[in-house]
């Protein structure tokens, strides 16, 4: 088959899972498109990565394009305004941005700017999440939704963002949250917008279906909500209770649960109108999810529906429910941290090397007096050589590999017999897949020997920092070489990380057939660097990564394009990653006691005549200088 960048896009799915942010430009490069409207205005990643080398920045790397975070901020809110427009529904879209899906700063930012003139609102989880949305959620016309469990302090911080004017929604997650609430209230006379999140029987499908359901976590059940309703009606608190909230979880599969979870939710917010609860706002949490595969199924990284579908099942499936029920149409509220953020940041590693057991050079000439199961290995060569009868070869070799090993576990063959057999094994392997994929032989095994025979590219990163949901849930993640996209990738492997945890490691792949593949297509590796960059990875997988082997924050550069610009972009801020001094400080160590230990122990060396003090000036410098440095793999 003939090689062109058409074949390089189905390779790597860059179309299908891109969402119009990514696509293969005319040089076989890997390109961002930061603005969808503007196609041809895009930015080749080789060109961020070679403009970030000649400033000194090391890999392995997470480029942000903030342009693409703008794009998502922008695209979700028209597209709720215009089919709000179209369904001439009365309500109106106040989504939030729930920051614990990328809390960096820079990240929250960003929304809240691209967000102003949607009044698009920060939703908070935790304490420390809602000390940042206070500061950073200045719009007075924009929500503040907070969720999570909450303590008097908790409590006591929303209360304060009430009195700064903001229109802050504590959301009772937990009954004996709202006692506490309502005490607090009549203490301090503030009177914060009350909503309720709702325990919903329908489960989103996938990974994250425990979060709805009976047995969620979160929420009232229908006679708790009752039950609220009376205290706060007793308190005469019951007309700050306007929103009615639900989640049924993140990264939803199958459209249908979307449109269940309206169904029933919007059912309990119009009985609850009805009771006589002045409603304002029907949150439905997040869950909107990222097509990660590119297959547009109901495959636990992937999803069966589009932007498009999501906005007017909600929109449409609440009007008929209200219309039905004789209820006002409530403003509508989304919580989507996901779909807003997995497009606009990637990592860029770089290939350390390649492990390959299989590719030993080892003399494997015939000796007078060698072992018979050395000859019989050869002679199975010789004749698949000849004859290319490549299955009774296969079967023979496989067997003699297995008599070979026993053979030495009982001590008769040498520990150089036993390195000549396993040459000669691997390169018969290699000959028969080479036969069989060439003549295109149907065999059973094909696939499996394909992958026992690929290798692994060592990637400088830590699967634990960068892709931790790979790791933990068997998230795929795109991965596809930034460059030399116009040459034909000649051979697969998996990928392995610098931990030194076996299970550092990247080996499910996206396939241009059916299923997940173990091996990707990668290029030889020549003497030019080789690149390889991990996608979607803005949302969860950039802030939940872990201290494993002390490898810590990558290096990062936010990358803005720029119409002028002749490589179209300009990289507005470079922000270091972790030195080993700053991991090792998160665990306790006091890097500069190390240094004056390290310090000590050379000078006793020195004057013991052990080393010279030349010598020992410079390991003490060596010593301070690895301590201040990068974490990763120079
Ligand atoms: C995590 C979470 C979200 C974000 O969900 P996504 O699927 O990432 O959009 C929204 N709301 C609540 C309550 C959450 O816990």
């Amino acid at each position: 088959m003939t090689w062109s960048l058409e074949e390089a896009d189905k390779t790597y799915g860059v179309s299908k899972w891109g969402a119009g942010h990514f696509s293969i430009n005319d040089s076989g490069q890997l390109a961002v498109i930061p603005n969808k409207e503007f196609p041809s205005q895009d930015i080749a990643i080789k060109d961020v990565v070679d403009e970030m080398i000649s400033q000194g920045v090391s890999f392995p790397v997470v480029i942000r394009f903030h342009d693409i975070l703008r794009a998502q901020v922008r695209t979700l809110n028209k597209t709720f305004d215009d089919i709000i427009d179209e369904a001439s529904y009365n309500g109106k879209f106040f989504g939030v941005y729930p920051v614990k899906v990328n809390q960096m700063r820079e990240v929250v930012e960003e929304i809240v700017e691209a967000g102003q003139r949607y009044n698009f609102g920060l939703e908070a989880g935790s304490k420390a999440e809602l000390l940042s949305v206070l500061a950073y959620n200045t719009n007075e016309n924009s929500l503040t939704i907070l969720n999570g469990y909450k303590d008097e302090d908790y409590l006591r911080l929303a209360l304060l963002g009430c009195k700064l004017g903001r229109k802050i929604v504590v959301v009772i997650e937990k009954f004996s949250e709202l006692t506490k609430l309502i005490s607090l209230c009549e203490e301090t006379g503030v009177r914060p917008i009350i909503g309720i999140r709702s325990r919903m029987t329908v489960k989103g499908r996938g990974k994250w279906e425990s979060s709805g359901g009976d047995k969620a976590k979160f929420g009232l059940t229908i006679s708790e909500i009752i039950n609220a309703v009376e205290l706060l009606k007793g308190k005469e608190l019951l007309d700050c209770l306007k929103l009615f909230h639900f989640h049924i979880g993140s990264q939803i599969t199958d459209i249908r649960a979307i449109k269940e979870a309206i169904a029933e939710g919007g059912r309990i917010y119009c009985k609850l109108s009805q009771l006589g609860v002045d409603l304002e706002y029907f949150d439905v949490g997040g869950g909107l999810g990222v097509d990660y595969d590119g297959t547009a199924s109901t495959n636990d990284s992937s999803i069966n529906y589009q932007l498009d579908e999501y906005v007017a099942d909600i929109v449409y499936g609440l009007k008929q429910i209200c219309d039905l029920e004789g209820v006002g149409h409530p403003n509508i509220i989304t919580e989507s941290g996901r779909a807003l953020t997995a497009h606009h940041s990637c990592v860029i590693t770089n290939i350390i090397g390649e492990i390959d057991t299989s590719s030993v050079s080892f003399d494997t000439q015939a000796i007078e007096g060698e072992s018979h199961l050395v000859s019989n290995m050869r002679e199975a060569e010789e004749e698949f050589d000849k004859l290319k009868n490549w299955q009774e070869v296969y079967n023979d070799t496989v067997k003699f590999k297995e008599d070979s090993l026993n053979a030495f576990k009982l001590g008769i063959l040498s520990l150089v017999e036993r390195a000549k057999i396993e040459t000669i094994y691997w390169r018969i392997l290699k000959k028969v897949a080479k036969y069989i994929s060439k003549n295109e032989i149907n065999f059973e095994q094909g696939e499996e020997l394909e992958e026992f025979l690929s290798g692994q590219y060592l990637c400088n990163f830590s699967v634990f920092q960068s892709a931790a949901d790979s790791w933990a849930i068997d998230q795929i993640l795109p991965v596809v070489p930034i460059d030399r996209l116009e040459k034909k990738p000649t051979k697969r492997c998996s990928l392995v990380d610098i931990t030194c945890d076996s299970d550092g490691k990247i080996d499910k792949f996206i396939s241009d057939e059916e299923g997940i593949k173990k091996t990707i297509p990668v290029h030889e590796l020549d003497k030019e660097p080789y690149y390889l960059g991990i996608f979607l990875t803005g949302a969860y997988q950039d802030v939940m990564g872990d201290m494993h082997n002390l490898f810590g924050r990558l290096n990062e550069v936010h990358v803005y394009a720029h119409e002028q610009d002749s490589k179209g972009f300009y990289i507005e801020e470079v922000i270091k990653g972790s030195s080993a001094e700053n991991v090792l400080s998160t665990m306790q160590y006091n890097p500069q006691y190390m240094a004056f230990t390290i310090k000590k122990a050379i000078d006793l060396q020195i004057r013991e005549g052990n080393l010279n003090p030349r010598q020992g000036v410079k390991l003490t410098d060596f010593y301070e200088d690895c301590l201040r440095s990068y974490t990763y793999l120079k």
